[in-house]
């Protein structure tokens, strides 16, 4: 039986950027607002953080902000972050704060979903091992190594695997080498499954189209974790959820109301 109570998705940040990012071969000069998510599941066991977002101070700090985002490396351009977007301000929203999160569990390492790690460094931090490899060997630039180098309690998985009854970690390499997506049963709605970057707007699962960064470029990777994501959607009923999509968010469920 499913150990999961409420979940609620958080809104960490915002990205402006060019929507080739998100559509492989698609949006030439067009521009989206893009949410930067982290969710909140409660459990029976515990709480769970599925991805963290960005690193409050490298995005905020001037110097920092230079060195990681205003850079000719750098394609993305920096995102937005205010103080209400901050982990704790948004846990705090709750009632909670940073030591009720007992675990993280990390879709893939990149910039948006790792740089808060540092806020919840004392909890169990679930990554697929390929995703941490491919991190720390910076396989592409939106890898910051400092946002994971820190002493953590890494939890390495190689697998699919129970996180708790109720939440399960689904394997969706594409995007990243290692990137995990997450089926979560709630005690009384339908599923939800969190696509993480695998998608992340509802175009990328409608019309099955990559994103725009592949590991090693390979777009048929990613495109079979898209189709794999929908037919777990179609066989247990659960709604799949992009990650970066501004009018999908929009329709969710808002702080402080939830999900159960
Ligand atoms: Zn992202």
């Amino acid at each position: 039986m499913t150990q999961v109570r409420r979940f609620w998705p958080l809104l960490t940040g915002m990205h402006r950027y060019e929507k080739t990012l998100s559509t492989r071969g698609r949006g030439d000069g067009v521009i989206i607002d893009a949410p930067i998510l982290a969710y909140l599941i409660e459990t029976a066991n515990g709480r769970i953080l599925y991805d963290v977002g960005c690193d409050y101070n490298k995005v905020n700090q001037p110097g920092l902000r230079q060195r990681y985002y205003e850079n000719e490396d750098f394609p993305f351009g920096p995102p937005e972050m205010r103080e209400e977007d901050r982990l704790a301000s948004r846990l705090k929203q709750l009632g909670l704060s940073a030591v009720d999160i007992d675990v993280v569990f990390i879709g893939h390492l990149h910039f948006d979903h790792a740089g808060g790690l540092s806020c919840v460094a004392h909890a169990d931090i679930h990554v697929h091992e390929k995703e941490l490899a491919a991190a720390t060997a910076q396989a592409d630039g939106a890898y910051f190594v400092d946002d994971f180098s820190g002493a953590y309690q890494w939890r390495k998985q190689a697998n699919e695997y129970e996180v708790t009854p109720g939440v399960r970690a689904i394997e969706s390499p594409g995007h990243t080498a290692g990137h995990m997506s997450m089926y979560i049963e709630l005690p009384k709605g339908r599923p939800i499954i969190l696509a993480g970057d695998a998608a992340d707007l509802q175009e990328n699962l409608d019309d099955e189209v990559a994103p725009g960064l592949c590991w090693r470029d390979e777009e048929a990777l990613a495109l079979d974790s898209i189709r794999k994501l929908k037919s777990i959607a179609v066989d247990t009923g659960a709604d799949l959820w992009p990650n970066h999509d501004m009018q999908f968010y929009q329709r969710c469920r808002q702080l402080p109301d939830f999900y159960s």
